[in-house]
């Protein structure tokens, strides 16, 4: 009797989700389990707007992978995945290569720009640790800057696009601006942050007066929309934007891109069909023609409906998460020669925070705002880290406060 070999890619929500599930429910005997992960450490993805900003530090967001595996059962290994062999059921890493009887990929997301010129060059993203990092260090030099320029570019920020990551960076910017100008003896009221949306609403998941509430905070707290407006390039002065075909300048020394998310993208190379990254899974979470692969998590594409109404639903952590738990249940029933079962997502809701005393959100069907919704977000937050390291990892990381 051989015992299988589980090979589990990226340690994220979706990759811990299904680790710290299989090795509850699998006992040594059952399987050989791997985890692979580009660092020794899972950082909060859901907290990098946070991070950016420089309203916590970087490794307020992050753990040691070790301290939430159970290391008798699960071999962990700091290593950078870089080809998935299907048909040789191998993947290769920049630390040698690994077989495996089933597979899980769950390699998250990266910064999309959709090719549009200069954005790689010129802006910062809100991706992972060191992106978040670099863009807030981006605003503090830039700053530091302005007290021998005097160049109004050097306190001026522009951020390109208001969705989640958008909004919510903007909530942490009220916050942490004020804060870093009086350490440079700025006035605040001389910085300008400007938000540049293409669509002609923001937020449109949530109801006209929520949105209408994160707007009005947002601008109480100086913040300028510019919505309508699509950015179509970066360059070393800022955004150009097109608004009925006349293109326009918008100029800053801080420039952050946060309009849009795609799959990694491996998942292009060693997956036909992959689009931006996502690959479409089976009910089981597996993929078509490959039944001992699962693919979950940002790189996936999991429908929502049948047929022609059927939609992804939404890339986010919640959604990551419960793939993650439902995939290792459904390898324990393949081990077990029992059928697999079908996923369903339990959408508890979403809270967009606007900096640590403010947001909007619908939890469980009700629509929140104010201080009860960054409350409720706190919840949430705290609530992922204990489901993933159980009560000792809530209670160093979570926010309580
Ligand atoms: P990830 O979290 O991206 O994890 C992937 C892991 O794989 C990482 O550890 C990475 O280092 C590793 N990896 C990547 N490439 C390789 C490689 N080649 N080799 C080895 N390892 C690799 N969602 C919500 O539900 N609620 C929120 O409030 C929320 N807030 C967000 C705030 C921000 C600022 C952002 C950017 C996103 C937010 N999201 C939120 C979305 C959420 O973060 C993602 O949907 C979620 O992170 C996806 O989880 P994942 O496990 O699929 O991928
Ligand atoms: P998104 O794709 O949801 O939003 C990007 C925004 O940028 C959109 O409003 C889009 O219209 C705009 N945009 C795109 N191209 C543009 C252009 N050229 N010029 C100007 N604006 C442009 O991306 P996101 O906000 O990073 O969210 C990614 C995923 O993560 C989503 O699934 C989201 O639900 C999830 N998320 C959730 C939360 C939360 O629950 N609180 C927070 C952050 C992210």
């Amino acid at each position: 009797f051989e015992r299988k070999k589980i090979l589990v890619l990226g340690a994220g929500y979706a990759g811990l989700s299904t680790v710290t599930r299989l090795q509850k429910i699998l006992s040594f005997q059952d399987a050989d389990i791997t985890l692979i992960n580009k660092n020794e450490y899972h950082y909060e993805a859901t907290w990098l707007h946070q991070v950016a900003a420089g309203t916590i530090h970087w490794e307020e967001a992050a753990y040691p992978i070790t301290s939430v595996i159970n290391t008798q059962k699960v071999r962990f290994v700091p290593a950078e995945v870089t080809a998935i062999d299907r048909d040789a059921q191998r993947v290769e890493t920049n630390q040698g290569e690994f077989e495996y009887d089933i597979l899980v990929v769950a390699l998250g997301f990266e910064s999309e720009t959709f090719g549009i010129e200069g954005m790689d060059e010129y802006a910062e993203t809100i991706t992972n640790p060191e992106t978040s990092v670099a863009a807030r260090q981006e605003i503090e030099r830039n700053f530091a800057k302005y007290k021998t320029s005097n160049d109004p570019r050097d306190i001026s920020i522009l951020v390109g696009g208001a969705g989640f990551t958008g909004v919510e960076f903007l909530g942490e910017l009220t916050e942490s601006i004020p804060a870093l100008a009086s350490q440079y003896n700025i006035n605040y009221e001389d910085v300008k942050i400007t938000c540049v949306e293409a669509a002609p609403s923001m937020l449109p998941m949530f109801s006209d007066e929520l949105t209408q509430y994160a707007v009005d905070f947002l601008e109480s707290k100086g913040i300028e929309f510019k919505i309508g407006t699509p950015i179509v390039a970066a360059n070393e002065k800022g955004f150009v934007v097109k608004v009925n075909d006349e293109e326009t300048q918008l100029e800053a020394s801080s420039v952050i891109w946060t309009a849009g998310v795609r799959g990694n993208s491996l998942m292009e190379e060693s997956f036909e069909g992959a689009k931006r990254g996502r690959v479409i899974t089976k009910p089981d979470l597996t993929i078509e023609g490959y039944d001992n692969i699962f693919v979950i998590g940002d790189v996936a594409a999991v429908m929502n409906g049948e047929g022609e109404n059927a939609r992804p639903w939404p890339t986010t952590a919640q959604i990551a998460m419960q793939m993650g738990d439902h995939a290792a249940k459904n390898i324990k029933e393949k081990l077990d020669g029992e059928k697999m079962h079908g996923f369903s997502f339990d959408d508890k809701g979403t809270v967009c925070s606007l900096g640590p005393d403010e947001g909007i959100g619908v939890v469980f069907g009700r629509e929140v705002k104010g201080r009860r919704a960054a409350f409720l977000k706190r919840v949430v937050d705290t609530r992922a880290v204990f489901k993933i390291g159980g009560p000792f990892l809530a209670y160093s990381k979570g926010k309580f406060l």
